[in-house]
């Protein structure tokens, strides 16, 4: 055993137990099980062409190399990115700390009462710092919420844009260039008329539906905005602000002008640069949009036993159930980044907010003023910090400040503007001013100025005060705040307590050494806007994983800028349509998605601009050809896409994929592959080979990229030559192809801190551990396949009666003992597991995914709760409710009452099986009402009566 690989640790299942194993599936070996799996005609002939794996120490000592390619300037670019200080106990107890970085989405509420907790303290800090009523936790980024912000007032308008004809939308001149290239990709396909200028010289025109302002603007002025939002309010235009959340601390939040959408990153609350990300933005609103809002909300609600509980709210807006109507396709978010900056807020509180506000604002002054002294002239006239100098030798201060390690913001030949952050010291002074002094030869006289005037005038002086909940005023001590921490925590079931069999989302071992890279400076501390030289690492890191993409996938290129697989369905389904038009074929449109597809992909063929039709599934959970023929013919003159989830969400190889896929390409159209699912595939097939044009990887499924309790996430497309010129660029760092559209996300390669996990998986395993890990994820599959058989129908197989690395299980047969599919997920809780996929996609079901990380006893330990579970449900009766399911979580509350009224034993409520009591855990309230909370919609922290009240 060479215990140096670390596909030995990725990798679960012992070699003791793989005889066992293979046995109970009935197959000699796993390639007989793969042969019968994956259609021949699909099946790679050669291994994948990639280097070979590095054990973990090799992989750290060869990425601290890389690390030190990077040169860590002081950057003072700004543009809505700032240097940050990250709190070392929240850098230690959530980014470091898998109990938070494993986690899932929080659709479990009942186990998931820690990261809700974080999560409306995220809400909270939004609303109060911009003086909105509600907010989502969270957004991709800021320039996909000003996307979002757009979107929703177009929506809300939509009625009114039929009769009137009411179609632009006014976007200030001084919105930051990134967000302003997201809205152009964004507002085409949707009919959207961008029109930019001065907000001063705005003639509100009934022709506007809506207008984006930004605050302060990219260059630093802050705008008294009071007027534009009343008087557009007057024409019945509605205003949405970009805004940076620390300058609020300090100025006059937009809400309190009336603003109808605030958005804005938190990146600067804690977040590492990470050369773009990840982090989280923000969107806030009225409460009047809370049905249009998009991302997830999350709100407080009552438990069975009345007592407060969380829960993600107003679910029925999700993509799932209203699909090509969905009001965003946006599913994974920011939730672990959200998390952190929550708790910033949390361990700073509203003195210390206003202390690191207020210190980045008077080094502002400091620095503008002692830089006036040497005769440049500061053109901001109000500002928070952010200063702006008209000069005449932009060029020579350029070099000089990079001599010295300095980055300003280059705006044109004359005009520089610099941007300070939570990190300037003063010892940061002088260097600065110097690069000044140094370029007019002046003689450095000492002086350092320090401005005791005001520059924001009265009125744009905050004055509300902000968190004043207990919680953002008591975890100000390290003891305290950990222990805070360490509470929510112990709430949450993550991937260090148990499996989390989820369908369709992967989730498997985030190792260590793929996230330790993480956490330094040399990744950190990047700007996503330097001069690509100074990233020397992270560009040989990015080229390298988009190179090993192209091999995996057997594609031409990658673009790394989506910041989801959503993300990524859009983008990719962006290129299609650029390379219909390149053709002359503007009238290609028609967009076909099976039915059993993910919710993503309608919402993102209606953002691209497609119209949706839905093809049949047939009674093998398989794309029904016929229907699909059909379609394909009626449409063949204006067909855009096919989109197709391979193998399918029904966990199936279809051996007709390649028929389709040509059946597309016949028809002028071009295939979308979408791939969530591509931990079945990764060495054994590949989307080029059944026939795709591009598709998407969610690296935080497939690539080990941890989910974060709901994000961050990574959504690379994959693209063959033909799509290659169309992929996406940025404003101000040259990427994408040659006739890239414009940008999917704000930063040129979206969240490249998080690709360094991506790339420590593919450089670890190398191409024989990526493919063992693809052989041990279908092994895993089909071996809970056959334990289950017979207690539980597996709704759908390949033709061999294979499983593929997933498998949708039927729990509607026991609805007639009044059974239903939720009831199983909360009773799993009391045997210490994390619920399958519940009702995707089929409802009544679970999707059950064990992925290649889990071992054999607890593949077995799953298995027996399943099964025991199973007995459970053949005691009860539909007559009386009152039984172990529908009471199920049972909490700790509950069974070390002093009452017990329930017709089973405690010890069967809490400890059903023998193992459990060795590794018991505890959900922290009872199951959660979901009706009360959506109509009581509260998302902020609540005061105590109001605890009480519910
Ligand atoms: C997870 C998933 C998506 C969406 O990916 P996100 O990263 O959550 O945006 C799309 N399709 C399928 C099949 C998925 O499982």
């Amino acid at each position: 055993m060479n215990t140096e690989s670390f596909a030995l640790r990725h990798i679960g299942v012992r070699e003791e137990d793989l005889q066992k194993m293979l046995e109970i599936v009935g197959v000699k070996s796993i390639d007989e099980l793969i042969d019968q799996t994956i259609p021949e005609d699909i099946r790679l002939k050669e291994g994948l062409s990639l280097p070979q794996a590095l054990s973990e120490s090799e992989f750290l000592k060869f990425i601290q190399n890389l690390a030190e390619k990077n040169r860590v300037f002081k950057s003072y670019i700004g543009q809505g990115y700032h240097e940050s200080v990250i709190p070392s106990v929240i850098k230690r107890n959530i980014l470091e700390n898998p109990g938070w970085y494993t986690a899932y989405t929080p659709y479990q509420a009942e186990i998931a009462q820690g990261r809700l907790e974080a999560l409306l303290n995220f809400q909270t800090v939004v609303c109060d710092l911009t003086g909105m009523e509600i907010a989502n936790a969270s957004l991709l980024d800021e320039s996909t919420a000003a996307a979002e912000a757009m979107t929703m007032l177009f929506d809300l308008r939509a009625r009114d844009q039929k009769k009137n004809g009411v179609l632009k939308f006014f976007v200030s001149e001084e919105v930051l260039p990134q967000t302003l290239s997201l809205l152009e990709t964004r507002s085409a396909p949707l009919g959207i008329e961008l029109v930019i200028g001065n907000h001063e010289k705005f003639d509100f025109s009934s022709e506007f539906y809506g207008a984006l302002l930004q605050y302060p603007g990219k260059y630093g002025q802050v705008h008294d905005l009071e007027d534009f939002i009343a008087q557009a309010k007057e024409h019945n235009i509605k205003t949405a602000v970009a805004t940076d959340i620390m300058s609020l601390v300090m100025l006059t939040p937009p809400g309190e002008w009336g603003a109808d959408v605030v958005v804005g990153t938190t990146q600067r609350f804690g977040i590492p640069l990470g050369y773009g990300g990840p982090h989280a933005a923000f969107f806030a609103t009225k409460a009047a949009y809370k049905r249009n809002i998009p991302g997830r909300i999350i709100g407080l609600t009552k438990d069975t036993d009345g007592n407060p509980a969380l829960r993600m709210a107003l679910q029925t807006r999700e993509q799932h159930i209203k699909r090509d109507k969905a009001t965003s396709n946006i599913c994974t978010a920011q939730v672990l980044l959200a998390v952190m900056a929550g708790m910033y807020a949390v361990y700073h509180g509203p003195k210390g907010l206003k202390h690191i506000a207020n210190k980045i604002h008077e080094y502002t002054k400091t620095v503008a003023q002692s830089i006036e002294a040497f005769g440049f002239e500061q053109l901001n006239t109000v500002y928070f910090d952010t200063i702006r100098f008209k000069v005449e030798n932009v060029h020579s201060i350029r070099t000089i400040s990079e001599s010295k390690g300095i980055n300003l913001n280059y705006i044109d030949d004359e005009t520089i503007s610099i941007s300070l952050n939570e990190a300037f010291t003063k010892k940061d002074i002088r260097p600065l001013v110097n690069c000044f002094v140094e370029s007019q030869a002046l003689d450095d006289d000492g002086g350092i100025v320090e401005y005791e005037g005001q520059v924001i005038p009265k009125k744009l002086v905050r004055k509300t005060p902000f968190l004043e909940h207990e919680t953002f005023n008591s975890y100000h001590s390290e003891t305290d705040l950990m222990r805070y921490i360490k509470k929510l925590e112990r709430k949450d079931l993550a991937l260090n307590h148990s499996m989390i069999s989820l369908g369709s989302c992967t989730m498997k071992l985030n190792a260590a050494s793929e996230m330790l890279p993480l956490s330094w400076s040399n990744w950190g501390n990047i700007h996503p806007f330097v001069p690509v030289e100074q990233a020397e690492g992270y560009q040989l890191v990015l080229r390298d994983l988009e190179q090993q993409l192209n091999v995996i996938t057997g594609f031409a290129a990658t673009s790394l800028q989506p910041n989801s697989g959503a993300q990524g369905e859009y983008a990719g389904l962006m290129t299609i349509r650029a390379y219909h038009q390149s053709r002359g074929d503007h009238h290609r449109d028609i967009c076909l998605i099976p039915s059993s597809a993910h919710g993503t992909n309608p919402a993102s063929a209606v953002m691209a601009g497609m119209k949706v039709v839905v093809t049949k599934t047939d009674e093998q959970g398989n794309i029904d050809v016929l229907d699909l023929e059909e379609k394909v013919k009626e449409h063949s003159d204006n067909l855009a896409a096919l989109m197709v989830t391979y193998p399918s969400t029904h966990g199936v190889f279809e051996s007709s994929i390649r028929y389709i896929t040509k059946l597309i390409h016949d028809h002028g159209g071009q295939v979308y592959m979408d791939g969530a699912n591509m931990n079945a595939q990764v060495g054994l097939t590949n989307p080029a080979t059944i026939g795709a044009d591009v598709c998407h990887l969610n690296l935080h499924k497939t690539f080990a990229i941890p989910h974060g309790g709901g994000g961050p996430g990574v959504g690379p497309i994959c693209v063959a030559e033909q799509l290659k010129p169309f992929l996406p660029s940025n404003p101000l760092i040259a990427t994408g192809g040659e006739k890239g559209i414009t940008a999917i996300s704000s930063a040129p390669w979206g969240s490249a801190l998080a690709c360094l996990i991506s790339y420590g998986y593919i450089k670890m395993l190398g191409a024989d551990g990526l493919t063992d890990a693809t052989k041990i994820a279908i092994l895993n599959a089909n071996f809970i396949k056959e334990r289950l058989n017979g207690a539980y129908d597996v709704l759908y197989t390949g033709e061999q009666g294979r499983a593929a690395h997933e498998m949708i299980i039927d729990c509607r047969p026991f609805k007639e003992k009044g059974i239903e599919v939720t009831d199983i997920a909360k009773r799993l809780m009391d045997y210490g597991f994390h619920a399958p996929t519940v009702s995707f996609p089929v409802a009544g079901t679970m999707m059950i995914e064990p992925t290649e990380s889990e071992s054999l006893a607890e593949l077995n330990r799953f298995c027996d709760a399943m099964l025991n579970i199973r007995q459970e449900i053949e005691q009860v009766s539909a007559e009386d409710a009152n039984n172990v399911l529908k009471n199920a979580p049972h909490t700790l509350a509950m069974v070390t009452s002093d009452e017990w009224s329930f017709p089973y034993s405690r010890k069967k409520a809490a400890y059903p099986l023998e193992y459990v009591a060795d590794n018991k855990f505890w959900p922290s309230v009872r199951r959660t009402d979901e009706a009360f909370g959506d109509r009581n919609l509260m998302c902020t922290c609540p005061a105590i009566e109001e605890y009480a009240e519910a």
